[in-house]
Formats: structure tokens, sequence, C-alpha cells
């Protein structure tokens, strides 16, 4: 789950990391009055969505006075903001962040992140901050470091490493030092999966501070993340997901054109990759999971049918715990109200199939039966060319 950058920069201070002072504004006049309470003479107006690459999209305005700030809010509140991140929909926004202008000397990119082959948390860090970490990691692998961390605290000689890549000396070295304790205790109490300060920031006077932050927290551990769970803004998900996810229904929406239904991950995703393979693409990832209801099927059903990408769907079901006539019962309750308007080829086998496959057919639906998951895959991309696209 991600939380906004507003939101990630108070957990930070929480920690102790130096960030520049702001305040949230969901209104022009809002953003005004933050400026004035704030003070000084320069101020940065900053689009809150969970989007990065905004500064090059004009989502991060620097104001020299109020009347800019107000400029700034307005053509930014309610309008879409289109970064190289949010795909070419963009992202509407409704929350502005108003911070101090600060003076920059240096950005850097800092990021910790879960290191699976070293079984650690890890530091990524290069001098080369505020641009495409991607473009350095390829153009100048020289100049990032990845660290990963070998205890429960940064050693100095960890942190050390780091600092000498940043070009920092001096009193800078502890600063930065004490800083990389900060952010590896708040990436272990809040359960971080990301935490990226891109750019950290060195002011002219020679102080670190996070000038923009990205915090996402391991979905698996929001059960004891309480605080961080409020955060979560759902205007910035996809609505589908966020109506699989109330039905405990892994969902993930793709850009293909053939609607996916599978019990467990992995069959999901060689089912994907079969689609693929036979010159098509998912619609969606879905994975049913073990204990799924007719309820939850049938809401599953629902969204696929209801999604205008949608030219066919390939049902693919291989019955252990997940009983094949709950499958076809959340069928026959989902085209109650979200009519069959593509094909469905469906593959049921394991437990219950035959039961499943009598409710179907007595319910007289013009579904395509198939064998095998190939014979599916390959009625499945047939059928959606048939609907055109
Ligand atoms: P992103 O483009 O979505 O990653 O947004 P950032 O928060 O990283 O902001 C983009 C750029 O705006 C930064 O790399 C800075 O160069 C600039 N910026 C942000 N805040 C300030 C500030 O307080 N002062 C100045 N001078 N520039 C800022
Ligand atoms: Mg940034």
């Amino acid at each position: 789950m991600n939380i906004h950058e507003y939101q990630a920069k108070a957990l930070l201070a929480e920690f102790g990391v130096p960030v520049p002072r702001g305040q949230l504004a969901l209104s022009v006049s809002d953003a005004v009055a933050a400026a004035k309470a704030l003070g000084g003479d320069v101020w940065v107006v900053k689009a809150q969505i969970h989007a990065g690459g905004r500064g090059k999209a004009g989502g991060v305005r620097l104001c020299q006075s109020l009347d800019e700030v107000e400029i700034a809010a307005t053509a930014l509140l309610g309008s879409t903001l289109v970064t190289a991140q949010t795909g070419e929909a963009g992202k509407q926004v409704n929350r502005l962040y108003i911070e101090e202008g600060l003076d920059i000397a240096s950005e850097f990119y800092l990021s910790l992140l879960v290191d699976r082959e070293n079984e650690s948390i890890a530091f990524v860090v290069s001098p080369d901050g505020g641009m495409d970490i991607e473009k350095v990691a390829a153009d100048t692998p020289d100049r990032i470091l990845t660290v990963p961390i070998a205890a429960d605290e940064v050693s100095v000689q960890e942190s050390s490493s780091m600092a000498a890549l940043l070009g920092l000396s001096g009193d800078q070295v502890d600063d930065f030092h004490q800083l990389a304790c900060q952010l590896h205790h708040m990436f272990r109490q809040t359960d971080g999966a990301l935490l990226e300060l891109n750019p950290l920031m060195l002011t002219s006077a020679g102080k670190l501070v996070a000038l923009d932050a990205k915090f996402v927290v391991d979905d698996n551990a929001i059960y004891r993340q309480k605080a961080v769970a409020d955060l979560r803004d759902l205007d910035e998900e996809d609505p589908r997901e966020i109506e699989a996810s109330q039905f405990g229904l892994n969902y993930i929406a793709l850009d293909g054109h053939i609607g996916c239904m599978v019990n467990g991950a992995g069959l999901a995703m060689a089912t994907m990759d079969i689609i693929q393979l036979k010159g098509d693409r998912p619609a969606n990832f879905l994975d049913v999971g073990g204990g799924v209801t007719v309820d939850a099927v049938c809401e599953a059903f629902k969204l696929l049918f209801s999604d205008d990408h949608v030219k066919a769907v390939l049902v693919n079901i291989f019955g252990g715990i997940v009983r094949c006539d709950i499958i076809a019962n959340g069928l026959i309750e989902a085209i109650k109200t979200h009519p069959m308007r593509v094909p469905v080829v469906m593959r049921l086998v394991g437990t219950n199939e035959e039961e499943g496959r009598a409710i179907v057919k007595d319910a007289g639906l013009d579904v395509r039966w198939a064998d095998d998951l190939d014979q599916a895959a390959e009625f499945a991309v047939t059928a959606s060319r048939g609907v055109g696209q």
C-alpha cells in the first residue's frame, strides 16, 4: 500500500528525519493560508498523487509570492496530472502540500528496500538524485551503491561507504550515519516495503533534508500497522481492485483483452503466460483463492463482465479446496445482474467438476468447454478476436 508524500514526511519526522516544514491544503484558500502560516518568501506547491515524476509534469511549483501560490494552487487543484508514472489517463489532484522553499546545494538519491537475496534491508544511494534513477543505473552503474544492512542497526562502516559515494565529509558523515539509522529504524518499525527519498538534499547550510518521500508499506503487515493503514487514500487506487479486495479476491487490473478467473497464484501466472503465448494479453490477474464463496465468485464475474476491455473470459479452475460447483453457482448469480456479454471459455477440473458443468449446462448458458489449459487459451484468444478490438 502506497501513501502520499506529505504522510510519508510526517512519518519520517516522527522518526527524527529532517523534512521541510509543510502543510496540507485541500483548497486554494487553504494553500494561501498555509503559505502565510509557514512564513518566509519562497514556497513549493506540490501535487499529492501516488505517482512520481511530478516535477517534470508541472506538479511541483516553486512560488516567490503568495499570489504565485494562489495561481499554482488554482492550476493544480482538480486538474489531471499526467506524469511518466501515471499512465496516459493521469491522476486527479485532490490534495496539495505547501512547503517552505529551501536552498538546494545537492540532490542525492536514497532508498531502502527489502533485499531478498541477502535476507536483509538494503540501502541504495547515488549522488545523482532528482533524476531518473533507472537511467543512472543503466548508464553509470558505478554511481549507484547498494548496501545490504547486515545487523539490526546500520554500522558506521556501512553508512560511511554510502557517505563517501555521496561526497560528504566532516560532520555530514556523522549526520548521514544518524539519518541512515533513523531511516532503517522507521523501515523496520513500520514494515516498509520501499522508502525512497528522491531527492535527499543537502541544503546550502550543509544539512541533509528529505525533500521528496515515497513510502510503501508491506501489504501483508497492514494488520499490525493500523496507523499507516489509516493513511490509505482510496481515491488513488483502481476502483476495481478496491472492490475485489473487499471480497478477498486477489485482483490486479492489466491492459489486455482476456478476463481471467483462476484459483491459485501459480495457475493464474501460468494462465496469463499461455494467453501471451497464444498471441493475446490478459485483462487482469485474478486468483479467487482457496476458500472462495459463491458471493465472491459472483463479484469476480461481475468485475470481468463490467470491464469494457474484456473481449472474452477464460475460467481456469483446478478444483482442490475450491469446488467447481461454487464457481458455477457464482456465474449463475452474476448473470442475474451482469449479462454474459462476451464469450466465456471454461476449463473446470477437480472437485465436483461434473456438478459444476451440470449447473452451467442446466442453466442453458452458452459456454465453450475446454479440456485443458492449452485448448482453453486457444479458444479464449480466438473468441476475443471474434468480438473485435
Ligand atoms: P517528483 O518529481 O514527483 O519526484 O517530485 P519531487 O518532490 O522530487 O520534486 C521535484 C523537484 O522539485 C526536486 O528534485 C527539486 O529539484 C524541486 N524541489 C522540490 N522542493 C523544492 C524546494 O523546496 N526548493 C527548491 N529550490 N526546489 C525544490
Ligand atoms: Mg522525486
